[in-house]
Formats: C-alpha cells, sequence, structure tokens
C-alpha cells in the first residue's frame, strides 16, 4: 500500500515527540481500493495541545473548530490532514450524541468505528498494518459489516444505518445480511438524529456511483419513511388495467438515466439533477384519478410534485438555494412534453428557456431521463425530437444572445426616457418590454423606444 511521503514525515514528528501516529478510516479504506484522496484522517494517542506543538512549524495551516471533539485539522502540500485522539466514547442515552472521552490505545478506537471496512489502521512511520476485524476480507468481498453486532453498534449511533446504505451506494458494496436485518428493525430509532447529519449523509448517497442501489436499502429497510416518506409512496397499487407504469420503478431508472447522462457528458456527480430526478414524480399519488374510460391521468402532478418538493426539502434542511431549484426542475420536467412534433412557436422556445435560466443544461437531461419506455421506437423519436429542441434554442441563441433574455431598454434607459424617478413604474416598464423580448425576440434601439412611449402612453404615464 502507498502512503503519501507528507504522511510519512508527519509520523516521524509524532514518534519524536514521543507519540504514535495511524492513517484510519476511510482514509486507509480508499488506498487499499488505489483511490487515495487529498483527505487524510489520522488517530493518535496525543491530546490536541501536544498534537497542536507537533503540527506547528510543519502545518500551512491549523484549523481548531474541531478541537472539543479531540480534532485538529491541519493543511500541507495541497492535503487535507485530519487528527483526532484515540477515541472511547459512551453516548448520553438521550439524543446519543457522543460524549468526547479519550482512549489510550488503538484498537479501542478502531472496534468503535462503523464498519470493518472503515476500522483498518496504518503506523506512521512503521506502516505496521492493524485490521482487527477484517475489513480486508469484506474490502475483498465487498461486504458492509459492523464490527461489533449491528444492534448494538446501531443503537449506539442510528445514523449508521444510514452510512451504510450510503456506503452501498459509493462503493457498489452489498450490506451483511445480520446487518441487514438489523437496519429493518432499527429503522425507526433514525428519528433520534438531527436532520442535518441525516442530510448530509443522505448527499453522499445520492451523489454516489450508484445512487439506486442505495435508494433501495432505504426504501426495503423502512429507512426512507423516516425522513422521505414520498419515496415509498411511489409504490402506488397497481390498477387492474394498469395503465401506467410502476412510478417507483419508472423514478429509479430516471435516477440511473441521469447518472448516465451526467457521465456521458463529464459531468461530476449533480446532486441537484439527481434529486430533480428523484422528486418528478412525487405528486402522482396524490394527483391520481381514473377516467371515465378507465384510463388513469396524473392531472397537474408537476406543480403538486413541486410543492411536496419543496416541503420536503425543507424539512431536511436543505438550503433555500438548493431546494429552489431542485423545485424548479420538478415543476418544470413535463413542459417539453407539449413539443409535439416541433409545434412550439419560438416564442415558446424562448420562454422554455427563459423559464429554465440557469437549470437549462439540467432540465435537458432530467427531461431525456423521464423517457424509460421500453418501446424503442417510442423512446427514439422521443429522443428526435428533444435533439430538435436542442437545436432550435442553439438556432435562436446564436442570433438572440438568449442566455440573458433582458429588455432592449435598461432601467436607466427606461428612467431617463419616461422621465420618472426609480420606483414601481420602471419595473412594470421593464416587464412590458421584456415580455415583448420573449414574444418577438431583440428589437433595435428605436423600436424599443417607440414601443415604451406607447406602453407610457397607453398606461396613462407621464413625465413630472
Ligand atoms: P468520506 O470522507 O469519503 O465520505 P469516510 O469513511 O472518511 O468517507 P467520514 O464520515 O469522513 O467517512 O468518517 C471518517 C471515519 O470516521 C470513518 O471511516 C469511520 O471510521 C469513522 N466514523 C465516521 N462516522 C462514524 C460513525 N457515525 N460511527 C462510527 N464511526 C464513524
Ligand atoms: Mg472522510
Amino acid at each position: 500500500m502507498r502512503v503519501s511521503p507528507v504522511a510519512d514525515e508527519l509520523g516521524r514528528r509524532f514518534a519524536a515527540a514521543g507519540f504514535e501516529l495511524h492513517l484510519v478510516g476511510g482514509s486507509v479504506r480508499d488506498a487499499l481500493l488505489g483511490r487515495l484522496g487529498d483527505d487524510l484522517d489520522f488517530c493518535t494517542d496525543a491530546h490536541p495541545d501536544d498534537t497542536l506543538r507537533v503540527v506547528t512549524g510543519w502545518a500551512e495551516a491549523i484549523w481548531e473548530t474541531g478541537r472539543e471533539f479531540g480534532t485538529i485539522g491541519v493543511m500541507r502540500r495541497g492535503l487535507r490532514i485530519e487528527i483526532t485522539t484515540f477515541r472511547a466514547e459512551s453516548y448520553d442515552g438521550v439524543s446519543r450524541n457522543p460524549l468526547v472521552e479519550y482512549g489510550t490505545n488503538l484498537y479501542d478506537d478502531l472496534s468503535r468505528r462503523d464498519f470493518t471496512i472503515n476500522a483498518m489502521a496504518v503506523s506512521l512511520p512503521g506502516h505496521e498494518f492493524t485490521d482487527p476485524f477484517g475489513g480486508v476480507t469484506d474490502l475483498a468481498a465487498k461486504v458492509i459489516r459492523t464490527p461489533d453486532a449491528p444492534e448494538r453498534s446501531f443503537g449506539d449511533d442510528p445514523l449508521r444505518m444510514l452510512r451504510a446504505a450510503r456506503f452501498a451506494a459509493q462503493l457498489r458494496f452489498a450490506v451483511e445480511p445480520a446487518t441487514l436485518a438489523a437496519m429493518n428493525a432499527m429503522a425507526p430509532d433514525l428519528d433520534r438524529i438531527t436532520a442535518e447529519r441525516v442530510r448530509d449523509e443522505f448527499v453522499k448517497l445520492l451523489s454516489g456511483a450508484d445512487p439506486v442501489t442505495g435508494l433501495r436499502l432505504l426504501v426495503d429497510t423502512g429507512l426512507a419513511d423516516r425522513f422521505l416518506p414520498e419515496l415509498a409512496g411511489l409504490k402506488l397499487e397497481i390498477d387492474e388495467h394498469a395503465q401506467h407504469k410502476d412510478v417507483y420503478e419508472h423514478t429509479l431508472t430516471v435516477v440511473a438515466n441521469a447518472v448516465r447522462l451526467e457521465r456521458a457528458d463529464g459531468w461530476p456527480a449533480d446532486f441537484v439533477l439527481r434529486m430533480a430526478a428523484l422528486m418528478h414524480d412525487i405528486g402522482k399519488p396524490a394527483t391520481k384519478a381514473v377516467t371515465g374510460d378507465g384510463r388513469v391521468s396524473f392531472h397537474h402532478h408537476e406543480v403538486v410534485g413541486a410543492r411536496l418538493t419543496r416541503a420536503r426539502m425543507k424539512a431536511m434542511k436543505f438550503p433555500k438555494d438548493v431546494t429552489g431549484q431542485v423545485t424548479h426542475l420538478v415543476a418544470l420536467h413535463l413542459r417539453f412534453y407539449g413539443y409535439g412534433r416541433g409545434e412550439w412557436t419560438d416564442s415558446a422556445v424562448r420562454r422554455y428557456v427563459a423559464d429554465a435560466g440557469e437549470l437549462l443544461p439540467r432540465l435537458h437531461k432530467l427531461t431525456r431521463s423521464d423517457c424509460t419506455t421500453r418501446n424503442r421506437r417510442k423512446a427514439a423519436a422521443l429522443a428526435a425530437d428533444y435533439d430538435a429542441l436542442e437545436d432550435r434554442i442553439s438556432r435562436i441563441a446564436a442570433e438572440e444572445d438568449l442566455a440573458r433574455v433582458r429588455p432592449d431598454l435598461d432601467g436607466n434607459a427606461i428612467m431617463e426616457l419616461l422621465g420618472v424617478p426609480p420606483g414601481p413604474i420602471v419595473g412594470r416598464a421593464w416587464k412590458h418590454l421584456k415580455e415583448l423580448r420573449l414574444e418577438h425576440g431583440p428589437l433595435d434601439r428605436d423600436a424599443a423606444e417607440a414601443e415604451l412611449r406607447r406602453w407610457a402612453a397607453a398606461e396613462g404615464i407621464t413625465a413630472d
């Protein structure tokens, strides 16, 4: 196993001061998987004050924000390094937040970690490998398992159940049967964990290499019901004359499609796109209706879905801008289906682009992902229609700088021409010009000024 020279350097410093230092956790796991990142986690018997003394003069930057939990953060040659004093923590019986209690040996520290694959260590500078719970075997077998009895481990920290699903999604590993059984039995315990910690693990799960595996685990174990109950709710009873696809399976396929399209275009994992794919049909159960001729409809499910998405993401404590982006994509996901056989007017195309704004590249991928029909001819026709729409958008964009559809006169020009001070009139005039711009494309300066005067006269606006 290759260990960075920076790690060896740090190991020698700790040894010189009479302390142990070990590379641990995800860093060892990822190194064995051949993908060591820029984050390195270490543990030591040194207490934070001693650690500070050892790294001062060597570190290019030091963070003490985690100090009360025993962690000192350090930056050195582009590596983000965290050094944590051995833990032997106990839990407060209620919220089960760990109470920090320093340990004295590596074994105890490793035994309180979440999974065997995360409970291995490499000592520095000696490179002695410690693996008390069979992490290497589980890594080779691609298995997620707790070091101790899973009921006890999840009882200590229920977030670990969510982390199991997260690592399954990131690493494409399977959860070992006894660990899985404990997740099934103990899912309600997740309610003891704060929304923020649940959210952070969920983001990593959905951003993983194989989010569908993680999502199935969440739903099958009942963990999803604790923080995202709409997901299992997509399993609608199949109608006798099943006129609609299974919305749950369809949704997972759309997520998988979105991941595929990201990769095809060299995008890094895009949480907003994936979350929109996951939530796009969330309004279907509430809007389901069976019409007179026995057909199933979901009228305005994108509107209802956008509302449910906003409420759910707010409850999950997502930042407003992320929630806004996902919600907006859900609201727009059906718009393209009105495109028919290229019958949109130029103004409809402009509105599509203007309404999507900076979300347009994601809307393209979401809409294409949503086509999950097994009928090849139908799928090819839809893809061709979307190709045609994208072509039209680029053609119009080339002519009109569509990316920023703005009125042809700005606020200052409006105030000057109408002789009005800043205020609501300027806003109304701006909106009117933007509407014209969307409807007809760009106007030249003279035409725009004439339009503005005509509008002002009709509105009875005169300069004071
Ligand atoms: P990554 O940082 O790539 O998401 P990681 O394995 O480093 O993955 P972290 O959340 O950074 O995960 O945690 C670092 C290490 O700390 C883990 O590998 C594990 O050993 C330990 N750990 C983290 N959270 C827990 C927990 N809730 N219970 C027990 N051990 C944990
Ligand atoms: Mg980490």
